[in-house]
């Protein structure tokens, strides 16, 4: 090979990797010591200059620092990902860059074990006060009897949430001889680390026997004030609360009562509703209430991790190495016919509108296929199927790419049956749910029109379009229920779209569920209204894409 051929080859394969945003020097070392990337250190640019240049590139990685808009994307030329250094995506349009096919990727795991290792240093340090008798010291005095502590050895400790984070703080909990619970309610598995962990399904079932509680849960609808005034009612008097995960997780107001009434033996927090807190907040300088300034993923080697963890990953796929943290599924071909899509559309619909009545967690996962055409398709539904039972309990974007991965790190059985086609009916999906001693089962079916529909929920008959904004009422079947349900909604300003009503009769009780299709997304203070009017023995709300 001649010199020339060399070097124009080399050209070839270079990638030009734009880093965005002021990045830990071990990431940057680590492009710049690949034979195939050329590194551009960019960062501080304006909107512009980056929607300029960006697609002279072909990766970029960015911190939180950068907005990464439509604006930026909308040329994208030779770019094929963005990778975040860090986990929170927020800062990055990924829709836009899904729009243009390209890949959105986070380096989340690289930061766990700092996150975790800040958790139990709260921990320790509230059990010991260290942060209040270190404040007598800097004051120059010398109070010994002032701060007794708790041992952790011996103690309970809850652990909420048992992703990343919640199993590495399990862990090291255990190695300070700490009896470990957990809740998470996509956890599968009685127990869990070789049998030390006792896995609850139910969250308010650990509290009475914590003497601390640790959160490492996304915010989500069901985690929103998680720990709030009834729920501290049924935790062990003086019970210590570590929240390292997202403010809100515990509601602040509660806290501060709890701790004040001694409900709550001590507190410490990193994360807030809102951040940083306002300078006269009540949660600082309470002498109960140890704070940190969101410094989780605050350390050297974290934020080392995560910059080279950003730069191999984004370097593995523009080599085409394959693809880690992908948040979205950028360049991922799924080759389906319409019915299949639609089948697959459909899917997703059913499984989130099942999982708020999934009360108990999800256990096993059963899925039926009718119909030969839908064999093929039948992978993707089983992922589609995942993604829309699991995402609402994760922060990280579920694609068909990560979502078996996840689903199987839970312990969550999946099996699919297919059955060969029935004549009368076409093509049919069910998904049938065990959650504790519960069954929930949806069935649905995609007609000549191509549209979605459910015909059947937990055995009520129906018909209807799953889409927009939808609320489900089981109330008991007796005359004026549908007037009531309809007045609630009209005071609540609330526009009934479509509704299908459907009853059925179990050991002579007999009720009826009602499936709102609805304008606008269901305020809380409506669900609240309609759970509290006798009859009504059920209502869930979720929100789905539109038709
Ligand atoms: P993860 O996705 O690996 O784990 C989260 C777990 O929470 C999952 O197993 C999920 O099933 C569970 N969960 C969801 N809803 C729940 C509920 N209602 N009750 C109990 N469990 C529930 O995430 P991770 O990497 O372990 O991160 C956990 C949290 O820590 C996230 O909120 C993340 O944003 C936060 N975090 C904070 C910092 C910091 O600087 N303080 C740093 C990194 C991550």
């Amino acid at each position: 090979m001649t010199a020339t051929q060399t070097m124009s080859s080399t050209s070839a394969r270079t990638f030009r990797i734009l880093a965005a945003d002021k990045l830990a020097s071990e990431g940057l070392d680590y492009i710049k010591a690949q034979p195939d990337a050329e590194l551009v250190n960019k960062p501080g640019l304006s909107e512009d200059e980056l929607a300029k240049i960006a697609g002279e590139h072909d990766g970029m990685i960015v911190r939180s620092g950068v907005q990464v808009t439509a604006k930026i994307l909308a040329n994208p030329g030779r770019l094929k990902a963005v990778a975040r250094a860090g986990v929170g995506v927020d800062n990055i349009d990924v829709e836009a860059a899904t729009a243009k096919g390209i890949l959105v990727m986070n380096s989340a795991e690289a930061s766990t074990i700092s996150t975790a290792e800040h958790a139990f240093t709260l921990l320790m340090a509230l059990a010991r006060q260290v942060g209040p008798a270190y404040k007598t010291m800097c004051e120059g005095k010398w109070d010994r009897s002032k701060f007794m502590g708790r041992q952790l050895h011996g103690l309970t400790l809850g652990v909420v949430g048992f992703g990343r984070i919640g199993r590495t703080v399990a862990e090291r909990a255990l190695a300070f001889g700490m009896k470990v619970v957990a809740y998470d309610p996509i956890y599968n598995a009685p127990t869990a680390l070789d049998g030390q962990v006792r896995m609850s399904k139910e969250f308010t079932a650990i509290l009475p026997e914590c003497d601390a509680l640790t959160f490492h849960v996304p915010l989500t609808e069901q985690t929103r004030g998680m720990l709030g005034t009834d729920t501290f009612k049924v935790c062990k008097k003086g019970v210590m609360v570590v929240n390292a995960s997202r403010g809100g997780v515990v509601d602040e107001k509660a806290l501060l009562e709890a701790v004040n009434a001694g409900q709550c033996g001590g507190a410490a927090l990193d994360v807030y509703d809102e951040e940083p807190p306002a300078a006269d907040s009540p949660l600082r300088n309470h002498p109960k209430i140890l704070t940190t300034p969101h410094l989780g993923a605050s350390t050297v080697e974290a934020q080392k991790a995560v910059s080279v963890s950003a730069a191999e990953q984004l370097i593995e796929f523009l080599r085409g190495q394959g693809v880690r943290g992908a948040i979205n599924a950028g360049g991922l071909r799924v080759d389906l016919d319409p019915i299949q899509s639609a089948f697959v559309d459909l899917s997703r619909r059913m499984a989130t509108l099942i999982t708020p009545m999934l009360e108990k967690g999800l256990g096993s996962v059963a899925i039926e296929l009718t119909g030969k055409p839908l064999f093929p398709a039948a992978g993707t539904i089983e992922r589609t199927v995942l993604i829309g039972l699991l995402q609402s309990h994760l922060d990280t974007p579920l694609n068909i790419v990560n979502v078996a991965h996840v689903a199987k790190e839970r312990g969550i059985g999946l099996r699919t049956i297919t059955i060969e086609e029935d004549k009368l009916a076409g093509e049919q999906l069910a998904i049938t749910v065990e959650s504790g001693d519960t069954t929930r089962r949806i069935v649905g079916r995609v007609y000549r029109d191509m549209r979605p529909r459910i015909v059947e929920i937990n055995g009520y008959h129906m018909d209807m379009v799953p889409a927009g904004a939808m609320a489900l009422v089981q109330n008991e079947d007796r005359p004026g229920m549908i007037g009531l349900i309809g007045s609630e909604f009209g005071t609540a300003g609330v526009n009934i779209a479509d509704m299908a009503i459907s009853r059925r009769d179990i050991d002579g009780r007999v009720t009826a569920l009602m499936v709102l299709k609805c304008d606008t997304e269901l305020p809380q203070a409506l669900t609240n209204r309609l759970t509290a009017r006798p009859g009504i023995l059920k209502v869930a709300t979720v929100k789905l894409p539109e038709e």
